[in-house]
């Protein structure tokens, strides 16, 4: 069963198309069922359509991974209730 985390991670690559079909399943499934990924992806797609009207429909790989790593942590601190600093 994928987490909120595990679609954090394949977040990007889902809106991109990049998941193979079980991945892509598994998040479709999480999706159905968990309101707040439901409204995290969506958000993340808005951004990273707002991103690529500005870069030439291109989004910088650089910034992609940027962008995953943020995500990553801000769920990491709202799982834990706070920063870990170790
Ligand atoms: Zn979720």
């Amino acid at each position: 069963m994928l987490m909120c985390r595990d679609l954090a991670i394949v977040a990007s690559d889902y809106i991109d198309g990049n998941l193979g079909a079980v991945d892509n399943l598994s998040v479709r499934m999480h999706l159905l069922m968990c309101r707040h990924c439901r409204s995290f992806i969506g958000n993340l797609r808005s951004s990273i359509q707002l991103m690529r009207g500005h870069s030439d429909n291109v989004l910088d790989d650089r910034l992609a991974r940027r962008l995953d790593r943020e995500i990553d942590k801000a769920l990491q601190s709202k799982s834990k209730g706070g920063p870990d600093k170790d």
